[in-house]
């Protein structure tokens, strides 16, 4: 016989059990979330600073003569700004991807400010369809990844000038045709966003949205708020950190949306197969792995040597000789006072180099893919995508590392010497290495619980990881 039932008021009494509350670092982010939209002045002060800055560092070193043997960072503004510029900014923005999403691109960024700020006064159009092509974000990242190899952008404030005053001109340009308020030159036609949201994918950080709390959430009497989310994300299905540019405007929105850690894993693993996105695959494989380890190798590469010979031995045969002859500064480097000047031969076989490396290069490590994609079962274009992901943290490794061989040598000479560089090298190459693996094991988990399916799969896609990770490896080490 069931026992009686306690009296209601006893019933009443017994108090209900509490929720733990969430662990300290939660309720830090939430924060700090939080602090972000209530201090969008403070935030727009120091983006206005950072503008400044960037002014500075492109147009100084324009005005000023370059650098003389022995020159050092420290008494030459042109070495300076290069080292600011490409040995610093750049390396840790790309890092900054990685740790805490594109906050960078939301808190800092000037083309993003400059935009935002003219689209104030824009004329408001619509965004046009050509505009919302899937594929800008390879084209422009290829485009000007060649192009400011062939200016040498590394080496020469008026290079640097040209492209990122074009980069930053464009993103005047789109603010004040396009939307109102926002920043339609990030979503669409900025020369990193692709690189930035495929990078993104990895930080632990992100702005997490609760959909039930959102469905919720009850309008407050008055006037609605609103949040404008100058990015264009769509708040409401956002499920990663790859669009969004974190500036917190939205923290709290609805009672959903708080700034939260999560798993680096966790965007890659279960999220980004639900919505494969082929841009991406294209940018991971033929655009980080393979244009952009072409664009770091070939100033040392035998082949490129061997390729310009052969075809310079060709002209001088057949008595051509104009394609021997320099270009404009602004279409190939043309610096004859420092004896550094590109024909249009080396400027054709660089074009050709980086494609055809790129070309074998993203075409090797796609065909192990597709092979590891159909190992797992039918063939299926979704799991393809899907297992391109994994490859995010050797590639985002191995640029980074590429990127940081610029700071190396700033400092090497200026006489600072990094100590067991070599040794970190190794250490982040072969952790990204093993994270990529790691990565495809979770995926290929999620297509096949048969263990030899799994194994067969991990086969071809080890292969992929590691001829990506030599090419890498290759920009370090001699082998
Ligand atoms: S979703 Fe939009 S408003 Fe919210 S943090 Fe991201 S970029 Fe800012």
């Amino acid at each position: 016989m069931a026992p009686p039932a306690a009296p209601l008021a006893h019933r009443m009494r017994e108090p209900t059990p509490a929720l733990p509350p969430p662990p300290r670092v939660d309720l830090w982010l939430h924060e700090i979330g939080d602090w972000l939209m209530r201090n969008q002045r403070a935030i727009a002060a120091v983006q206005w600073s950072v503008v400044g800055l960037y002014l500075l560092l492109l147009i100084v070193p324009v005005l000023a003569p370059l650098p003389e043997p022995g020159a050092r960072i420290w008494n030459d503004v042109v070495l300076f700004a290069q080292f600011v510029l490409w040995g610093l900014w750049w390396p840790l923005v790309l890092l900054s991807m990685v740790l805490v999403g594109r906050a960078w691109c939301g808190l800092l960024c000037p083309e993003g400010t400059i935009t935002e700020a003219v689209s104030s006064r824009s004329r408001g159009r619509g965004i046009p369809l050509w505009m919302r092509w899937s594929g800008w974000p390879f084209v422009v990242f290829a485009v000007t990844t060649i192009y400011g190899q062939m200016i040498s952008v590394y080496h020469y404030p008026s290079s640097a000038l040209l492209i990122l005053g074009a980069s930053t001109s464009g993103a005047i340009i789109t603010g004040l045709l396009w939307g109102r308020n926002k920043r339609v030159w990030c979503r669409f036609l900025c020369p990193v966003n692709g690189v930035f949201g495929v990078l993104a994918k990895l930080a632990p950080l992100h702005f997490r949205v609760d959909n039930a709390a959102w469905d919720r959430w009850n309008k407050p009497r008055g006037a609605t708020p609103v949040v404008n989310c100058a990015p264009l994300v769509p708040m409401r299905t956002m499920k990663g950190a790859s669009a969004c540019h974190m500036c917190g405007r939205c923290s709290s929105y609805r009672d959903a949306i708080t700034l939260a850690r999560r798993s680096p894993n966790r965007e890659i693993v279960e999220v980004a197969g639900a919505e494969p996105k082929p841009v991406e695959t294209v940018l991971i494989l033929f655009g980080l792995l393979g244009i952009a380890a072409a664009a770091f190798h070939w100033p040392d590469s035998e082949l490129y040597l061997w390729g310009k010979l052969q075809l310079a031995g060709f002209l001088l045969r057949h008595d051509w000789l104009w394609p021997l002859q320099g270009a404009p500064w602004w279409l190939l480097t043309h610096h004859p006072e420092r004896g550094d000047v590109m024909t249009l031969l080396d400027g054709a076989v660089l074009l050709g180099y980086i494609v055809v490396i790129a070309a074998a290069i993203g075409g090797f490590a796609a065909l192990c893919l597709a092979l590891a994609a159909r190992s797992i079962g039918h063939w299926s274009t979704r799991r393809f995508h899907h297992l391109v992901q994994a490859m995010i943290p050797v590639a985002a490794c191995g640029v980074l590392l590429g990127l940081s061989r610029m700071t190396v040598w700033l400092l090497h000479d200026n006489g600072l010497a990094i100590a067991g560089l070599m040794p970190l090298r190794a250490a982040l190459l072969g952790g990204a290495l093993l994270w990529s693996l790691w990565l495809g094991w979770r995926i290929i988990g999620r297509y096949s619980q048969r263990r030899w399916r799994k194994l067969a799969a991990m086969l071809p896609f080890t292969s992929a990881v590691a001829v990506s990770g030599a090419v890498w490896a290759r920009l370090f080490w001699s082998f």
